[in-house]
């Protein structure tokens, strides 16, 4: 038999779902406030996503994969963490194969997303749509629209972004660490080679890294302080270009800017639970990471595909055991990486005299090691999914 699932939401997360749902007997009814041509042709958004190996994976079978253009995909060999100017520098390499994953930018994932599920025949699209109102019970989903009409259905899977509407009109409370800090990203030319190589470092009051991308060419995170961030997008290209230099200290050689940076505050958020009544909380509205540790998305892509494998062909997609499942197999996937990621946060942001040392002293002692090869296995780990 037929049965509704209503998805909130046509980001990354809510787009994987229900690409993951082909094939399905069910319909599914997406709703996104983005116009329908936005979905097909996403502006660029400055986000550079490291898919780990089992994204790739699972992209591949979602048949996304062979929809990114050619030439925008960048193989991540491997990642160094430094401290400051110290020589000492945690590395990270591929426990398997010769790179940690792939870089490939934000928006031509939703692109390959939109291409793969817009013909797909259980899915009914509602773009310039957003939901305004949900309520479950035992019998059902509800949700109205903005425009004053109403869904009805058998399962509403919540992808509406960290901070979600959604999760607060299931009463879901969720736990959110901010840390009045700002992620600036942007692409900038450089005339000495990567090799494929990320580095992140730690200066004081600001954290700077460099994700390689095509030849001579990266993509540059700059975090600091929100009001630092404001003055720095306020500056013109040249004024950007030497502040930039200047961070850089001559390391990649003469450098250009090829994109202006976009602004992210940072907040990490976790939900109490990733299901209730009839109703399951998948990507970032179930687990927003830092993109520190590049996991947000492969997170949010493992959340989709996981539910769907549960709820494909089930009599009933919102029966509670199925949702209880899920809500523990993703609990367990990403508890440990989210605790660490804020722990390691804390640690490099702390910009107070007494954290500098200790920094510099677990580089210096391989302290980190452990964390090096938990993240060399997670970004590399094995493509089974
Ligand atoms: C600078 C930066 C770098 C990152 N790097 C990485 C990385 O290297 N690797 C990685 O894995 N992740 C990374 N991430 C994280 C990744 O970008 C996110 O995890 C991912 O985009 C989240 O997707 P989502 O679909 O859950 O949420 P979103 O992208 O926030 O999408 C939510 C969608 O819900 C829609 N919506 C909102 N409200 C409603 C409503 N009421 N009704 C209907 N629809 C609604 C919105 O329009 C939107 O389309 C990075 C993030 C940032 C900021």
């Amino acid at each position: 038999m037929t049965r509704t699932i209503i998805v909130v939401g046509g980001g990354p997360a809510g787009l994987s779902f229900v690409r993951s749902m082909a094939g399905s007997p069910h319909r599914l009814v997406l709703i996104e406030p983005q116009s329908r041509e936005k979905l097909a042709a996403p502006p660029a958004d400055g986000r550079e996503i490291a898919l780990t190996m089992r994204s790739e994976t699972i992209l591949r079978q979602l048949g996304v994969w062979r929809h990114f253009p050619e030439g925008e995909v960048h193989p991540l060999r491997s990642a160094r963490v430094r401290n400051g100017s110290s020589p000492f520098a945690m590395a990270i390499g591929p426990e398997k194969g010769d790179a940690l994953g792939h870089l490939v930018s934000n928006h031509r994932i939703r692109q390959a997303l939109f291409e793969t599920m817009v013909d797909q025949a259980n899915v009914d699209l509602h773009c310039g749509r957003k939901v305004v109102r949900a309520s479950t019970d035992p019998r059902g989903v509800r949700v109205c629209l903005d425009d004053g009409s109403e869904q009805v259905g058998d399962l509403l899977v919540a992808a509406d972004s960290r901070f979600s509407a959604m999760r607060e009109q299931l009463e879901i409370d969720a736990s959110i660490t901010r840390f009045g800090h700002t992620m600036l990203v942007c692409r900038i030319s450089h005339s000495l080679p990567h090799q494929g190589i990320s580095t992140e470092w730690f200066d004081h009051a600001r954290t700077v890294a460099l994700l390689p991308l095509a030849e001579g060419m990266s993509g540059l995170v700059v975090t600091v302080p929100d009001a630092e961030a404001k003055r720095i997008c306020a500056l013109g290209d040249a004024a950007l270009e030497s502040l930039f230099a200047g961070y850089l200290g001559g390391q990649w050689g003469e450098i250009a800017l090829v994109t202006r940076p976009q602004a992210y505050p940072l907040a990490m958020t976790f939900a109490e639970n990733f299901a209730t009544t009839r109703s399951a909380l998948t990507g970032d509205t179930a687990v927003g990471m830092h993109p520190v540790t590049a996991h947000g998305f492969n997170f949010g892509l493992l959340s989709a595909w996981r539910l769907a494998e549960l709820v494909r062909d089930a009599a009933d997609p919102g029966a509670g055991d199925l949702l209880r499942r899920y809500a523990i197999r993703h609990r367990i996937a990403t508890m440990p990486l989210y605790e660490a990621t804020r722990h390691l946060v804390g640690l490099y942001t702390d910009d107070r005299l007494f954290a500098r040392p200790i920094r510099a002293g677990m580089l210096r002692l391989g302290a980190l090691r452990p964390v090096s090869r938990i993240m060399g296995r997670l970004l590399s780990e094995a493509r089974s999914t």
